[in-house]
């Protein structure tokens, strides 16, 4: 079996996706989950570049990674100093690492217009800066920024520099498509050509996706001979990012037989993708390859009837093998069969006979009348199941709330709640302010389950809609309110419906927590 490795960016490439922004604690906790995963080289950041990265690296060089080497990233030398003078690689010397990768220029319009030097200026900086990092004993990767952009512009100068930086002891030549703009095609034929002239090399591919096809180009490199494959978890990084690990990883072992991770590491990376989004303060899509909450779920009852009777009807792999489930969703679509087969994922015993099928059907039925979307808001079907059931005690008892919002003149408008709970036959009387009446809620009811639920502080609210049902009933119309959650593990969806948009969030709100106690109590087997 082919065996390739893999090259996580995300810290440092990654990091520069907008919106996101590691501390140091993130970055190590990061660097772990990407270790237990088991990639290979893990690039930590710039240590010449900012304090934060250096101080990265002193912490992870007290922390020992079962798998993955840990990587320091740079460019080549300044233009008119030795490398030995460089800061910048000075400071490579001092983050305690055994491998480095160095970024340097092959494309001639970026070594005439941004560098300002001469073409073969440029092949001495690259032989100067690598010649000098391997003297000090480190193992060093050449990215060559802007390859395939070069290599069509001027071929035999951009496999120069690649000559350049063998001669000079890099170890991984690592082709960039820094811009994002090849099509795989090209990624292919030049790769291969590439890999004919550098047999001796190991070839890395570093793509973007600016043309969305930064996996298929990955892919397509790997076919053509590449051995190292750069890219972010979920694709993040820069304008539209880079090549995502994620499907790369899936794709590779499952559908080219290429080894990269272990078959029970592979279970890991719908986890570690939603851990790595949680940190990065992003929200995954539903409908992301592979990982995504929807990548196997289910809708219409000629697919459901389908996949009952055999799964790869309408699946293009087993969700478990890496580490998703198979969902059924529910609505009038999906009739008892939707029902009952959700119903098994839970492990509550129901039969299409039973009565209680026949109340949950009418009360499925009857809510998705009044508005109610459960397609949309899975956590809350499983809580009317198990309700209906009687499968599980409250965890608390709402005594009463009162939701306080105030405007004077031109100051800025306030929102407090008030509320009071029994939990256990404790009572709790608490107050909290929030951006909005809901969010006050939600800090109130936190507030007051804390200390008799811990593991609420690890969940938060990642998303609120609300869309009014009937426009044309005025006031009286009806509001929804979809809220959506997360905790380091799993996102789930809850609903509530009422012509009080108030009510409606409070009873997401509560669907919410409650999935999250119930979930936390008595962990859930949905694969089936
Ligand atoms: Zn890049």
């Amino acid at each position: 079996m082919k065996e390739i490795k893999l090259y996580d960016t995300t810290l440092r490439d990654g990091s520069q996706g907008e919106g996101i922004s590691y501390s140091v604690t993130d970055k190590v906790r990061i660097a772990q989950e990407l270790d237990s995963l088991g990639i290979h080289y893990i690039e930590g950041g710039w240590p010449g570049s900012n304090p934060k990265d250096m101080e990265f690296f002193r912490k992870m060089s007290k922390i020992r990674l079962k798998n993955s080497e840990l990587v320091a990233f740079s460019m080549t030398r300044r233009t008119n100093i030795k490398a030995s003078d460089d800061a910048n690689l000075k400071s490579l010397l001092k983050a305690g690492v055994n491998i480095v990768t160095i970024v340097g220029k092959t494309w001639d319009l970026h070594i005439k217009e941004v560098l300002k030097v001469t073409p073969d200026e440029n092949l001495e900086i690259i032989k100067d800066t690598i010649g000098f990092l391997s003297s000090k004993g480190l193992t060093v990767f050449y990215d060559a920024e802007h390859f395939f952009d070069a290599y069509r512009a001027n071929k035999e100068y951009s496999l120069k520099c690649l000559h350049a930086a063998t001669e000079s002891g890099a170890k991984m030549l690592c082709l960039c498509d820094t811009n994002g703009g090849t099509l795989t095609s090209d990624i292919f034929k030049i790769v291969s050509e590439v890999k004919e002239s550098f047999r001796n090399s190991a070839i890395g591919i570093h793509c973007h996706n600016d043309a969305a096809l930064a996996v298929a180009n990955s892919i397509a490199a790997i076919e053509a001979g590449a051995d190292v494959i750069q890219g972010t978890i979920n694709g993040i990084g820069e304008r539209c990012g880079n090549a995502d690990l994620i499907p790369i990883i899936a794709n590779l072992k499952m559908k080219l037989g290429i080894n990269c991770i272990s078959d029970n590491n592979l279970k890991k990376i719908t986890q570690v993708s939603h851990f790595v989004s949680e940190i990065s303060n992003m929200r995954l899509k539903n409908d992301q390859p592979f990982v995504g909450e929807s990548a196997f779920a289910h809708k219409g009852g000629m697919h459901i009837n389908a996949i009952m009777k055999d799964p790869h009807t309408y699946e293009h792999i087993e969700p478990a093998l890496v580490g998703n489930r198979r969902r059924i969703l529910v609505s009038e679509l999906g009739g008892k069969t939707g029902i009952l087969l959700r119903a098994k994922a839970l492990e509550l015993d129901l039969s299409k006979e039973d009565p209680q099928t026949k109340k949950i059907l009418k009360l499925v039925q009857k809510l998705e009348h009044q508005g109610y979307h459960f397609e949309a808001a899975e956590a809350s079907f499983e809580l009317l199941i198990k309700r209906a059931l009687k499968k599980y005690k409250k965890f608390f008892d709402l005594e009463g709330f009162r939701v306080v919002i105030e405007k004077q003149s031109d100051k800025k408008i306030t929102s407090e709640a008030i509320m009071k709970i029994n939990v256990k036959g404790t009572k709790e009387h608490t107050a909290a302010e929030g951006d909005g009446p809901v969010n006050a809620l939600d800090n109130a009811l936190r507030k007051a389950l804390k200390d008799f639920y811990p593991t609420l502080a690890k969940m938060h609210l990642s998303d609120f809609k609300v869309r009014v049902l009937d426009e044309k009933s005025g006031t009286a119309a009806r509001v929804r309110v979809l809220i959506q959650s997360q905790d380091e593990k799993d996102t789930w969806s809850t609903i509530g419906v009422h012509e009080n948009i108030i009510e409606a969030s409070w009873q997401a709100l509560i669907d919410s927590i409650e999935y999250k106690l119930l979930k936390d109590n008595v962990k859930l087997k949905l694969t089936s």
